[in-house]
């Protein structure tokens, strides 16, 4: 049998596992049932790909869409993996054609929908043909407890009573015990292996930004990623008509998808997208079910999604290859009102209940000032041992806040000259002097707090409400509309016995944060590839990352590889893609690096790219030297190469950042080579591993020593 890790680099040009791939494919090898809960980009299908590979029969995978199906099938046959797909989409002449295959034994892989399994012809084959195992993707699917139930899966129960010996792997991003539960039954899984990855998404960065000029943010931020593929999502229809339309008029490639349009033009738009004819989708919640699509560089959400798990199953959407990706929401406490009168629209008690538990839950979230990252980790249930990460907006600037004495008091005197009697729109309206119907009618213009704030609009009000009832000045009631009321904590601010602080209003700008790492490679080069690549896929009338994924071009870009064997080096470079795209991306690549005298860059041999894969799976330092057998000192060698060559790692981990500036210091004075030398003036405190990480950080950095 082939060696996992040969495959792994033959046939899809990858060096290391990601975390549990090598653990699942070991145990599906051995013939177990496995349940596989990864997250979205988590590498799934690798689970069950390598194994077929090394295995003598064809697996079967059921997938719920025909997108979805050919996107896999494609993407493994530009890997020289023997693949088909049989479904509704083939002509009878093709689908005679893939079951002759089948027949042949000419299949590693073969993709299937569910109902296929329900027609006479082909489970006849199937029990003549030799199987490996069925892998079940997308499992969630059989399950009503889930949030994409079809009920074609339930025809699913029919392999174990047909296939007793073949083993089962049922795989999913849904990871709700209920929903386990039920794939678990439903499917007959036996002794089953259950592999949970971490649901932490570490190449996503979060980040919420008040909402003041919606349309004018949003297209602040996507002018600065032209060329990068990007989801909006808004609540409304109307609303995507109008951004789509703005983001249009200003020259960028944005298409709308709603439930408004054609399913004609629907598919067009979003084969635009996959085809990177388009680069931004606005969209109402319904878009990105049927797409694998893995370089969307940014998710933006218009409006507050309605439940935490929304956000993640959305913003989740970015960056499944890996690479650096924006998650941002515009966040307006006016969104929750919009929300409160659809909930109250509901039938049963039952459901208003949870709609409100989860809303509240959204926007706790939204309001928090802990980091983004550990809150969503805990609602998954997920302990994180770390309180902060390095890529959400609340780590990276935290929010500060400020003596809101005053307004504070016009807002509650506000809500006490309207006798408890309204709810925060209308108190907003009153306080900034709005001539609504509502307030005039009432009279409500002749309060003396009518018009009394000038320096904030209506939604930081708003904000600010919030705030108080979350601190409990303020108290909400009522079932149609949110009435507030005062509480005993609210009167001694009024009588001016409290201070009260709230978040500062922030005006962070809407910018794009890159990491440093990815921005490590010849973007005018990377502009080249990514145009040929564009071209040789409409050639082949395939989606552009099918022929080589953004990763790869970026590596290509930051080492100009400039014979095969360098170009083999390169992330998703496997065996087939050698042979089949090297020489036209080797030949640009050429051209472009000649008049520069560019010369290529030699990638980390194997034993560092083992290192960074295990850092990058989470292990620390000793782990991986306990792993490999290697001195921890070497282990921070490997580390120091990677981090020097654009590899993003935090070294206050490894040097306590007082200690930096100590060996700076040093440095300024001696100059950053004479490492013994600095060792002995800084003594025993100070280790070898530190110091050279303070050089890396100097390398790095390109920076001369003043
Ligand atoms: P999922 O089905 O869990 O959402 P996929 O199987 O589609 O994820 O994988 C997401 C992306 O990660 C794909 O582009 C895939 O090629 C890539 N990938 C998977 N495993 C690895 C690995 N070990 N090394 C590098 N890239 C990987
Ligand atoms: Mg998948
Ligand atoms: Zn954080």
């Amino acid at each position: 049998m082939q060696d996992i890790h040969q495959v792994l680099e033959q046939y899809f040009g990858y060096k290391t596992f990601r975390p549990l791939q090598e653990e699942i494919i070991r145990d599906v090898i051995a013939g177990k049932d496995v349940f596989v809960l990864m997250p979205t980009g988590g590498g799934k299908s690798l689970c069950y790909q390598i194994p077929s590979l090394v295995q003598s029969g064809t697996t079967i995978v059921v997938s719920p869409l025909i997108s979805l199906m050919k996107d896999q099938v494609d993407g493994l046959v530009q890997n020289g993996i023997r693949a088909a797909y049989l479904n509704s989409s083939l002509s009878p002449g093709e689908q005679a054609a893939v079951l002759r295959q089948l027949q042949n034994k000419q299949l590693a892989l073969l993709y299937i929908a569910p109902e296929r399994l329900a027609q006479d012809q082909f489970f006849r084959i199937l029990q003549t043909v030799f199987i490996n195992f069925f892998a079940i993707d997308e499992a969630h699917c059989i399950s009503q407890w889930g949030h994409d139930f079809r009920p074609e899966y339930r025809q699913l129960a029919i392999i174990r009573k047909h296939f007793r010996d073949k083993p089962l792997v049922a795989l999913t991003a849904t990871a709700t015990p209920r929903v386990k539960n039920d794939i678990i039954e439903r499917l007959g899984l036996r002794e089953e292996q259950i592999y949970q990855a971490s649901f932490n998404r570490p190449n996503l960065s979060y980040r919420i930004i008040p909402k003041n000029d919606p349309l004018s943010q949003i297209h602040d931020y996507v002018v600065t990623k032209k060329g990068e593929s990007g989801i909006i999502y808004c609540q409304s229809r109307k609303t995507v008509g109008h951004l789509a339309s703005r983001l249009q008029e200003n020259g960028i490639r944005a298409l709308p998808y709603h439930a408004g349009l054609s399913d004609v033009l629907r598919k067009k738009h979003q084969e635009q997208f996959i085809n990177e004819d388009t680069d931004v989708i606005v969209a109402t919640i319904a878009f990105g079910m049927g797409i694998d699509k893995p370089n969307v560089r940014y998710v933006i959400h218009h409006d507050l999604p309605q439940s935490l798990e929304h956000y993640y199953q959305e913003t989740g959407r970015a960056g499944r290859d890996g690479l650096p990706s924006d998650c941002i929401l515009l966040y307006s406490y006016g969104d929750v009102f919009f929300y409160e009168r659809f909930i109250a629209e509901k039938q049963s008690e039952e459901e208003r209940r949870i709609s409100k538990a989860q809303l509240h839950r959204m926007v706790d979230y939204a309001q928090s000032k802990l980091c983004r990252r550990v809150q969503l980790l805990q609602y998954f249930a997920e302990t994180s041992l770390q309180k902060k990460c390095d890529s959400c907006d609340n780590c990276l600037s935290p929010q500060e806040m400020f003596d809101a004495t005053i307004i504070v008091q016009k807002i509650l005197s506000c809500v006490y000259r309207l006798r408890q009697r309204f709810g925060a729109n209308h108190i907003t309206g009153v306080l900034t002097g709005s001539k609504a119907q509502g307030i005039v009618g009432r009279n409500h213009h002749l309060l003396s707090t009518y018009g009394i704030v000038t320096d904030y609009d209506r939604n930081q009000l708003r904000t600010f409400i919030y705030e108080l009832l979350s601190q409990g000045y303020l108290r909400q009631s009522g079932d149609q509309y949110a009435i507030l009321s005062l509480t005993s904590k609210s009167r001694s601010v009024l009588k001016g016995m409290e201070k009260v602080f709230l978040t500062k209003p922030d005006i962070r700008i809407f910018t794009s944060r890159q990491k440093e790492a990815e921005t490590a490679c010849d973007l005018r080069l990377f502009n080249k590839l990514r145009f040929l690549r564009k071209q040789m896929a409409d050639k082949q009338n395939l989606p552009p990352y099918i022929i080589f994924s953004d990763r790869s071009l970026k590596e290509m870009a930051a080492y100009f590889p400039q014979t095969s064997e360098q170009f083999s080096q390169i992330t998703g470079v496997g065996a087939e893609k050698l042979r089949m795209h090297a020489k036209p991306f080797l030949q640009e690549i050429i051209d472009y690096c000649k008049p520069l005298k560019i010369c290529p860059i030699i990638k980390y041999n194997n034993t560092v790219a083992i290192t960074l894969g295990l850092y990058r799976e989470g292990k620390n330092i000793r782990q991986i030297a306990e792993k490999r057998g290697l001195a921890e000192s070497t282990i921070h060698g490997h580390l120091q190469q990677t981090y020097i060559n654009g590899e993003s790692i935090n070294i206050d981990k490894f040097v306590v950042p007082e200690k930096q500036k100590v060996i700076l210091q040093v440095f300024k004075e001696l100059g950053y080579e004479r490492l013994a030398l600095t060792k002995e003036r800084l003594g025993e405190d100070y280790s070898y591993a530190e110091i050279r990480w303070v050089q890396a950080k100097i390398l790095k950095s390109n920076t001369i020593l003043e």
